[in-house]
């Protein structure tokens, strides 16, 4: 290798934007600006789905499956995290009601045929006319962390290829009110997570398949959670994703006590950590962003509040864990998005749980100092740094606890099975 291609390589990646990752952020940080916050206040407070603002994001092509196609397939990885960082920054409830639909599209992106891919994914967004989300239910009520612990039965139907479910689903991002529902069932508890199966699931069509109790929640309030249960739900076999034959050479596998190709999943997971961290980082930077300027107007004393180095200190701690968090967000992206690059995702010590582990504390810690830098106004309804708070500290919970990321790296680096 000559030295400038090794030169060339070795600056694959930078610091700024491309010209079209900049224009991108431009497009989302407007909608968030203009459309998102000025309906964050009304949509947290009301705990319903704001299918006005989704509707707003269909329009201009941001909740369709061809916008974000053209978000996703970037060889770099970063224009993804800057549009969740972006859309997340203006509101993280709305945020979530516009991108929860995606973690439906991740599994049958991840799981499915050709075939499969290219009828479910359009029907996850519906059209301009009639949109529609999409949910993916995984967590049961016994089991959450532990998804090996999953009790959602399916159970083949030899005469008619159909499969039948039968279980409970909670705390489903979307449960029961979307029609696409991706449901993880197993079809051999013994074998646990690997016997499990994906199938699609959808509301308009499937007898069986219901809404349980909609969960009143901390915060994400604009964004609707559900339990969705399943009372032999008669699903046909083409409806099981990447089909019977892939699930039957998988279960035999997993009985002859073959190796699984744990990696492969293993990368899936810290692909999609990082998009979730940006969220969590856009959360963060909103509550810094209106913590500044309001140490700035705030008087005290006679004086701006932040001439005192006790709110100023506060602050220029609050601009640098965002930027770290934002680097690790930026560098976990990149090496999942190593499949644009013709290269499988790279990941050597679980990067992309740092990510997520990294924007999920820093948005916890950095809107509680945002409340303390607004004193008692920041504890109010009246300012936005409270619901800030309430949504950020999900992002400790959902697509992995802190606590089960902190496993995953300490396993990685390790090569010990940490419990
Ligand atoms: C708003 C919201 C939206 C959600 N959306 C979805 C969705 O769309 N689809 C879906 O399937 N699920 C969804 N979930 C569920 C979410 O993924 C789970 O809540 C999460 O995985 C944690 O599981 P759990 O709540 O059962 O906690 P548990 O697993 O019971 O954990 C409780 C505590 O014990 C700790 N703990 C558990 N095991 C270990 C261990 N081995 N080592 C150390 N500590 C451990 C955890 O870190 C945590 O602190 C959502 C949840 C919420 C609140």
């Amino acid at each position: 290798m000559s030295t400038t291609e090794a030169t060339e390589t070795k600056t694959e990646i930078g610091f700024e934007l491309n010209e079209d990752q900049l224009a991108i952020k431009e497009w989302i940080h407007d909608f968030a600006e203009n459309t998102v916050r000025p309906a964050a206040h009304e949509w947290d407070e009301r705990e319903e789905t704001p299918w006005e603002i989704i509707q707003e994001a269909a329009n201009i092509d941001l909740y369709s499956l061809e916008g974000l196609a053209q978000i996703w397939a970037d060889p770099t990885g970063l224009t993804l995290p800057v549009v969740q960082e972006e859309l997340f920054w203006g509101d993280a409830g709305i945020g979530m009601a516009i991108m929860g639909t995606t973690l439906a599209v991740a599994a049958i992106m991840g799981q499915g045929t050709g075939d499969q891919i290219g009828e479910w994914v359009p029907r996850c967004f519906g059209t301009k006319d009639d949109i529609k989300v999409a949910s993916f239910c995984s967590s049961e009520p016994g089991s959450g962390s532990d998804v090996s612990a999953i009790r959602t039965t399916a159970k083949y139907d030899e005469a008619t290829g159909d499969w039948i479910l039968n279980g409970a689903k909670s705390w489903a991002t979307n449960g029961g009110i979307a029609d696409v529902h991706v449901v993880i069932a197993t079809v051999d508890p013994s074998l646990k997570a690997r016997g499990h199966a994906a199938f699609v699931v959808p509301k308009s069509e499937i007898a069986g398949i219901s809404q349980g109790a909609k969960v009143k929640k901390h915060g994400l309030r604009a964004s609707h959670t559900s339990d969705v249960n399943l009372d032999d739900a008669r699903v046909p076999g083409a409806y099981l994703l990447g089909g019977k034959e892939k699930l039957d050479e998988r279960i035999a596998r997993a009985k002859e006590g073959t190796k699984s190709k744990g990696n492969a999943s293993m990368a899936t997971f810290e692909a999609s950590r990082p998009t979730v961290g940006a969220q969590a980082l856009g959360i963060a930077r909103a509550a810094y962003d209106y913590a500044l300027e309001y140490a700035k107007n705030r008087e005290q004393f006679g004086r701006p509040i932040i001439d005192n180095q006790a709110i100023a200190f506060k602050l220029a701690e609050m601009k640098m864990e965002i930027d770290a968090a934002r680097l690790l967000v930026w560098r976990a992206a990149w090496m999942g998005a190593g499949i644009f690059r013709g290269t499988p995702p790279k990941f050597a010590n679980a990067e992309g749980s740092m990510a997520k582990l990294k924007a999920g504390q820093v948005a916890t810690w950095a809107t509680g100092e945002a409340i303390q830098i607004l004193g008692g106004n920041g504890y109010t309804r009246e300012y936005p740094v409270e619901r800030m708070h309430r949504d950020s500290r999900i992002y400790e919970i959902f697509e992995g606890t802190s606590e089960i990321q902190k496993l995953v790296i300490s396993r990685a680096i390790s090569g010990i099975r940490i419990r």
